[in-house]
Parts: C-alpha cells; structure tokens; sequence
C-alpha cells in the first residue's frame, strides 16, 4: 500500500507505545489489543515494510471510531486518526475494501446515505413539510437523524419551533460528506458531496447544524479539503443556547440530577463544551461525568454499529457503566448517533435523554 511519508512516521512512532489505550473507547470496551491506536500502528507499519498485505489488517482499520482520544492525550504530538484515514482511502484507491464498507459507500453514493434510506419516516415528514418555505436559517438535520433516528430529528425540529424561530428543513438534504469521509477520507468523491452541499447551505444566511458528525464536517474538514462556505455554520447546541440567553426559550428547571456526555466531535474537534452545559444547566441539575470536555470519551458511534454491532454495543454499555460509576442515573447527550448506540443497550440503570427531551419536557 502506498503511504505518505508522513504516515509512516506516524505509524512508526506509535507502533510500541501503549500510552493511550486506557482512552480508547473500541479498545477499552473489547479490551483487546487490537483496538488500540498501536496495534493498528503495528499492523500498518509490517504492510508498509511488504511483511502483510491491506487485507490482512483492513478490518482493523475499520475498528477504529476516529474520536481522537489518543491524539488529545499524545504528548509527543501523534496523529493515528491521521494514518488511519490515510490507510483507508489508500485501501479505497487500491480496490481493497472489505465488501461490508463498500456496501456503505455505495449507499453514501447511490441514496446520499451509508444506511440506503430512500424515504423518511412519515412523522418527520410532515415536520419537514412544514418548514419548507425559504429563510434565512437552514436547521440541517443530517442523516444519522433523518434516516434511524427519526424521532429525535422531529424532536430538533419542534424545539426550533418552540423558540419562534422561523427556519427552512429541505426534504432533500445533501449529506455534508461526513460519512463518506468517515468511510474513506479525502476521496475526490467525498470532496464532491461535501462541495454540492456547500453550495446548497450557501444559500442561507446560517446554518444549523444538528448532528455533531455535519457541524464537525463544515466548520472544519470543509476548511482542510478546500470547501468554500458563505453561510454561518453553527452547532445545534449553540444556537439553542444563544435562543435560551435571549429569553426566547424559557428556562424551566427541575430537581433532576443528570451528566452530560460529550460528544467528541464538539468538545476535542469544535472546543464547544459549555454551551452544552449552560442549556442542560436550564432545565435540570448538572453534575459531570469523569473524562468530560476534551477527554470525553466516545459512547459509540451509529456507523460503525452497521458493521459492528456488538462493539458498539460494548462501547455504548461502558461509558453508560461510567456514568452509573459516578452515581448518575440519566446521561444526557447531545450527539444524535450515541443516544441510538445508548438507547440501544438493554439496561435501566441509567436513562438516556437528548438535549430536545429535556427543553420539551
Ligand atoms: S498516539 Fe501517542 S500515545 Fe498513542 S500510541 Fe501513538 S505515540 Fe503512543
Ligand atoms: S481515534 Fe479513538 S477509537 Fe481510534 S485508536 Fe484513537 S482513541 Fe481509539
């Protein structure tokens, strides 16, 4: 496989190290060795010198979640999120996918969706139809909402609506490309879907991003890639708060006792963690969980659980384990894909709500 130089001192110097597995999500959940930022260095570095083939590590390439746990906790300055985005879309180049991610990127390519949807659930369509109508805002759901996660997206929609705000939802959203970049990296294909999308949110004023995987994408890989936007990209979560400041969302708090999950896409990648906490500090008792802000860790990852399920599972069932292991009995989250992976382990130790279950009571 052809690497970048660049990748290869990466995958080099991380190769015998073992100074951030205890950060990892996929690794501490599995508790395989495997799962860590230097194995997979390990297994990249014996292809690089010919001694494996791509298909021998392909999958484990793919097993990684990209939350950049071990880059923020790496303190000679490492970037595995780096190699491994790299060793994907050189397996993409080379034709050497596993069929299951090829499946996903046909989808991305084909319907806009790594999932397939073709159509939205009927609740949310009606709550898109109803906001048809050009503005200035464009409230940008994305597909993890759109597609599984249905309810929650009505949810954002109703809580916009609560505040007065008066806001365009397209029945036929672009993907921003953050699932194809997640899949394989900066392919020209993955440019061309996040530059269609540009264009569409240029045509707003702002945009408001609901996913943490869009607001990560267009405020900071459209940069990285070249992808020119106009309109003012904000997250959900900030513009919720800045709604809360001006009184047009009213405050309602209650005696419950609650912890906020990070999303690691807004605390390590957008710097955004307080604008979280001041909303959920509206309506209920706020308490942390222990690795919060940048040193959150990631609760899974809706994507990944299309391939593998069971760890995602593991992933969701731990940091629900952490929560419960600092006396919280509900977590609340901001990031539509990790309340699905949540929601979806079988416990009742601890309840799961969203940001919008919490302003609409
Ligand atoms: S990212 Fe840093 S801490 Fe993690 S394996 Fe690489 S060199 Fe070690
Ligand atoms: S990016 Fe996240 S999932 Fe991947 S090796 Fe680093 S900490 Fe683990």
């Amino acid at each position: 496989m052809i690497m970048s130089q660049k990748s290869k001192e990466h995958i080099d110097a991380c190769r015998f190290c073992w100074m951030c597995h205890h950060i990892c999500p996929v690794g501490n959940a599995t508790g395989q060795e495997r799962n860590t930022a230097r194995a997979r260095a390990l297994g990249l570095s014996l292809v690089n010198r010919d001694t494996l083939q791509v298909e021998d590590v392909i999958d484990n390439v793919y097993e990684c979640c990209l939350c950049g746990g071990c880059v923020g906790v790496c303190i000679t300055g490492w970037d595995p999120v780096m190699f491994t985005k790299e060793a994907r879309l050189q397996a993409a180049l080379e034709d050497k996918l596993p069929a299951y991610i090829n499946a996903l990127v046909d989808n991305c390519l084909d319907t806009g969706n790594a999932y397939g949807v073709t159509e939205l659930d009927g609740e949310l369509q009606a709550a898109v139809a109803a906001h048809a109508a050009p503005t200035d805002t464009l409230l940008v759901l994305g597909v993890d909402a759109r597609c599984k996660v249905p309810a929650q997206a009505v949810k954002a929609i109703r809580v916009l609506e609560k505040a007065g705000v008066s806001f365009t939802v397209l029945a036929n959203e672009p993907a921003t490309g953050w699932q194809m970049d997640f899949l394989v990296g900066a392919a020209e294909e993955t440019k061309q879907q996040m530059a269609a999308a540009a264009q569409v949110m240029n045509g707003y004023k702002t945009v408001v991003l609901y996913d943490p995987n869009d607001a990560k994408c267009v405020k900071q890989t459209y940069h990285e890639y070249g992808v020119e936007t106009t309109a003012k990209a904000t997250t959900f979560t900030a513009f919720v708060a800045a709604l809360l400041a001006e009184g047009k969302l009213e405050a309602a708090r209650s005696d419950r006792a609650v912890v906020y999950q990070d999303p690691y896409q807004l605390a390590r990648d957008l710097s955004e963690t307080e604008e979280p906490r001041e909303i959920i500090a509206s309506y209920a008792v706020l308490g942390e969980m222990l690795c919060n802000r940048k040193e959150t860790i990631a609760a899974g990852n809706l994507l990944m659980a299309e391939y593998i399920p069971q760890v995602m599972e593991q992933v969701a069932a731990r940091r629900l384990f952490n929560a419960e292991s600092v006396g919280a009995d509900t977590l609340v989250t901001a990031c539509v894909g990790e309340y699905a992976v949540l929601k979806a382990v079988p416990q009742d130790k601890v309840a799961v709500l969203s940001i919008e279950d919490l302003i609409l009571g």
